[in-house]
């Protein structure tokens, strides 16, 4: 019991990230960027033996899987653990799409460091690897140093506007981490910006604020049916697999009206999920209308890595929601919309749903107009649940919640897609 399923995958689709136009410097042209396409063999998940990657093999044994149902009763969290059935279970792995993906065009601009960016935050802010930066760059430092204020050349993919440096004074009742939310920026690079303000400050201190613009609010809010723009802070990346990775920079689910977090303090995830996570159910809130904000279980641990009771759940991708409900039945109609928003964003790889449940999601499906082709692309039913079909996967135990899984983004070279 109390497992969350690990699979193997490929990442076939192209993410088309929006890539507004001026870079820190050069004015340039942004261009979207697919994502390369990765696919290890199949990965096993393991029950609770720190011992992940276990063994691949082919072939699913319902029998062995275990339920992760469990994970939304107030749990003793020791479930999975060791001793308690270690379960390998393994899906085939899907097939990669074989075409190739279009390349994208690329832009030279010069990037001024900032003080806290490390190589993979300004890698991900361009769309290329760290890698590529230091061949670009002697004067990347000899040991992998950055040093604030120098440049970088980056041939980039994305080119993301121009960070604004600004001033922010601070409010009574302010504290580093309510000044770091505000502006979408992570509480660290704030504190690195600020170096010579004391840890404890007064009303009235001037702090510098490094901001991403956001997207002109009342431009969108113009346009009918428009979606909230999130401004999430960058940094947090996804390093190694779902399940045996780590999470570095998490970033945390902010309070919303949208939904309620059962644990906070699991609410983590890579920029990228986070800003999958809200601008997919901010579609479902748009486009349901529901009377109750969303349940969210487990997402990640600040610092990624093992999350009892699963054995996912570790690189900040992975995402519990509890099904919604009319009454003390689940909304079909509301769930398809939950699951038709978070594919729509084209950044998912798998939501697990035990296919015992997938028939009433298909239903509910071709009831709201979805065609055979939207059905055959979005869920595995009725091709049983041993067959790589659809984003909609079977998992033994998920039947009141689904664990969404997000692409690794697209520049972040270290992430295992699994
Ligand atoms: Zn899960």
């Amino acid at each position: 019991m109390g497992l969350c399923l690990s699979f193997g995958s490929a990442s076939p689709a192209s993410a088309a990230l929006p890539g507004p136009a001026i870079s820190e410097v050069a004015a340039a042209r942004g261009s979207t960027g697919p994502a390369p396409a990765a696919a290890p063999a199949g990965v096993g998940a393991d029950a609770g033996a720190d011992a992940p990657g276990a063994p691949v093999s082919a072939g699913f044994d319902p029998d062995a899987a275990a339920d992760d149902g469990e994970v939304w009763l107030e749990g003793d969290g020791s479930e999975g653990d060791a001793g308690t059935g270690e379960v390998t279970v393994v899906e085939p792995a899907p097939v990669p799409d074989p075409k190739p993906e279009p390349k994208p065009e690329r832009t030279w601009v010069q990037h001024r460091i900032v003080p806290g960016e490390s190589g993979l935050d300004i890698a991900e802010r361009y769309g290329v690897t760290v890698a590529e930066l230091k061949r670009w760059n002697k004067g990347y430092g000899k040991n992998g140093q950055l040093y604030a204020g120098r440049s970088l050349k980056v041939h980039a993919r994305l080119v993301p506007p121009p960070r604004e440096k600004i001033l922010v004074k601070v409010n009574k009742g302010d504290t580093w981490g309510k000044i770091a939310a505000r502006h979408g920026v992570r509480e660290k690079d704030l504190r690195a910006w600020n170096k010579s303000v004391p840890t404890k400050f007064k009303a009235g201190t001037a702090l510098v604020v490094y901001t991403n613009p956001t997207v002109d609010d009342e431009a969108a809010a113009a346009t009918p049916g428009a979606l909230p723009q999130f401004n999430v802070p960058r940094g947090g990346y996804a390093i190694g697999a779902p399940n045996s990775g780590r999470l570095a920079g998490g970033v945390q689910l902010p309070d919303s009206e949208m939904y309620k977090l059962r644990r906070p303090e699991n609410a983590y995830g890579t920029s990228h999920a986070v800003k999958v996570v809200l601008e997919s159910i901010a579609r479902y809130t748009r486009d349901a209308k529901p009377d109750m904000p969303l349940e969210i279980g487990d997402m990640s641990k600040q610092g990624g890595g093992r999350l009892r009771p699963h054995s996912s759940h570790r690189t900040g991708r992975d995402i519990d929601i509890r099904l919604p409900k009319v009454g003390d039945e689940i909304d079909w109609r509301a769930a398809w919309i939950l699951v038709r928003s978070f594919i729509a964003s084209g950044e998912v790889t798998y939501i697990f749903l035990d296919y015992s449940q997938q028939r009433q999601l298909h239903r509910a499906a071709k009831a709201a107009g979805a065609t055979d082709k939207e059905l055959e692309a979005a869920i595995q039913y009725p091709r049983g649940s041993r067959t790589n079909n659809g984003i909609v996967r079977h998992a033994k135990g998920h039947t009141v919640h689904i664990h969404v899984r997000v692409k690794c983004a697209e520049a972040n070279d270290r992430c295992a897609s699994d």
